[in-house]
């Protein structure tokens, strides 16, 4: 969806805020121990986002309407301000990540989500970096700028992941792994 500058950018300073909010009320007056528990917890929650992320740049983005049509509009104008519009995705992160697991207690719901919004940042800034900035060769951004030209530029569909091409490599969708089977 094409948004405003102020819409675009927000959810870049939104996301470290609510992250370090959910450390404060996750941790705040406890025992050295949560903060053990609290980081475990991030940690799962980010690698947590890197399969969302996957999933539905792969499900969703590429095969549910209307979000197709979204996300087909990055494809045909990639530098233009488009994206989920602000506040919803990190509305949605807490209805579907933080609600579901406050059973589990506050510093495990804190951390999970906390991690989770952190990868969701990232995935920003790399999406917006790998299309508005340029990239020192050898670099992991580098790297990941490359990925994701493929993404958009080649023939079949694949490279799926923004922030790792870790899981592009676990389900067989990075397309230069296909492209060597293919050459064999
Ligand atoms: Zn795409
Ligand atoms: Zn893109």
């Amino acid at each position: 969806m094409q948004l405003s500058r102020l819409s675009y950018f927000a959810d870049f300073f939104l996301c470290p805020m609510f992250a370090v909010a959910l450390a404060v009320v996750g941790l705040f007056g406890r025992d050295p121990a949560s903060l053990g528990e609290w980081l475990v917890a991030a940690i799962v929650g980010l690698i947590a986002w890197t399969l969302a992320e996957y999933v539905i740049h792969r499900s969703v983005y590429h095969r549910v309407q209307p979000f197709q049509g979204y996300h087909d509009a990055h494809h045909e104008d990639p530098k233009a301000l488009i994206g989920a519009p602000s506040v919803i995705g990190i509305v949605l992160i807490f209805a579907i990540v933080f609600a579901p697991l406050l059973p589990l207690g506050l510093v495990t719901a804190c951390g999970v989500t906390s991690g989770f919004i952190l990868g969701y940042f990232a995935y920003m800034m790399i999406h917006h970096a790998s299309h508005h900035w340029n990239a020192r060769p050898g670099t992991y951004l580098y790297h990941l700028r490359l990925h994701h030209a493929r993404h958009h530029y080649a023939h079949e569909l694949g490279n799926f992941g923004v922030s790792t091409a870790v899981w592009d490599h676990v389900f067989g969708t990075a397309l230069e792994a296909q492209r060597r089977t293919a050459n064999r």
